[in-house]
């Protein structure tokens, strides 16, 4: 388990890697869910192999986030992401990968 405050520094880290337009609604959904917290954004093509990611990944661009926390607050935060328009809102079991 990752102690709150490394938690929040590892989600600024990636928030910071997002494109403009991606990040303003990952923040919005960041602040609105503050169970969660940022596992992944933008990704190197290497890290994206590593992390077995698909090749055209939105990753690489910088428009895609994964989120992990509590249940509910990932079901919320998906709902949230395809209301807002998310390009991808995906399920993937320990977190909600999303991307505009
Ligand atoms: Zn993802």
């Amino acid at each position: 388990m990752t102690s709150r405050p490394v938690a929040r520094l590892q989600s600024w880290f990636h928030l910071r890697s997002l494109s403009p337009h991606p990040r303003r609604h990952v923040h919005s959904l960041l602040h609105a869910y503050p169970g969660l917290r940022l596992t992944s954004a933008r990704r190197s093509a290497a890290r994206n192999r590593a992390v077995g990611g698909v090749p055209n990944s939105l990753h690489l661009s910088g428009r895609a986030a994964d989120l992990a926390g509590p249940s509910l607050q990932m079901l919320a935060a998906l709902g949230a992401a395809r209301s807002r328009g998310a390009v991808e809102a995906v399920h993937e079991g320990d977190h909600v990968h999303v991307a505009w």
